[in-house]
């Protein structure tokens, strides 16, 4: 039997560097659930395919061919066919995308079993809106991270900074509103804490209070 913590939460709320850093920390996989909507949301794109549109989208999961593969360092790797595209995915025309995508039944049935299948097979954390409800209500930890959306956002916009954008900080607060609103608001696995999740809020920690508070509340839940 293998452990899974499940992570979930909103855009910016600091999931994936504390998820990779916990991962790290206790020696599971890091799986970044967040990464496959925006792989299925970049090969629409550049297909030239409606993102919006349920059955354009359902049209081109058979001939996805999603891979992912992990470094010697554990950084998750996310490949179409055999082509490279992880850094192409934090754009912010691929984070409106997924989110447009991901709302799709389609696509969330489709990506469903890859998730599970991971779990399956390794101690994973996992982080995105559905795992503690959906795609692993079983995981043996469940967190919900939060923090207020200003302070989302700034983190959101001073990462987009060090890769050289210049999106304005107005424009990222917006993006992250509209994509977090659609998020919470969808019919099917919207973004909200499962029953049994630990909320942690971190508007107020630095990164490592954060992940710091985040490894004392796995190491206790994993003791039991
Ligand atoms: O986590 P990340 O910001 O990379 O996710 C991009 C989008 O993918 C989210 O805004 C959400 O719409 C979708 N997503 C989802 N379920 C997950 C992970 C991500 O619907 N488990």
């Amino acid at each position: 039997m293998n452990y899974s913590v499940a992570i979930d939460g909103p855009a910016g709320a600091g999931k994936s560097t504390m998820a990779r850093r916990l991962a790290q920390a206790i020696s599971f996989v890091y799986v970044d659930t967040g990464a496959i909507y925006r792989a299925v949301a970049y090969d629409a794109i550049r297909k030239g395919v409606d993102t919006k549109n349920p059955e354009a989208v359902a049209s081109i999961l058979q001939q996805l061919h999603l891979q992912l593969h992990w470094s010697a360092q554990g950084v998750q790797q996310v490949y179409l066919a055999d082509e490279p595209i992880t850094d192409a995915l934090r754009l912010p025309a691929v984070s409106a995308a997924a989110s447009q995508v991901s709302a799709i039944a389609a696509v969330r049935d489709f990506l469903l079993e890859t998730q599970r299948a991971v779990a399956r097979e390794n101690n994973v954390v996992m982080d995105g809106r559905d795992i503690g409800t959906v795609v692993l209500p079983h995981a043996d930890v469940k967190i919900f991270l939060s923090a207020s959306a200003e302070v989302r956002a700034k983190r959101r916009w001073l990462e987009l900074q060090a890769a050289g954008r210049t999106d304005s900080f107005e424009a990222v607060l917006q993006e992250m509103n509209e994509r977090d609103e659609r998020d919470r608001n969808r019919p099917i696995a919207p973004l909200r804490p499962a029953d049994d999740a630990i909320l942690l809020d971190t508007s107020h920690l630095t990164l490592e209070q954060s992940i710091e508070a985040l490894l004392k509340i796995v190491q206790e839940k994993l003791k039991r």
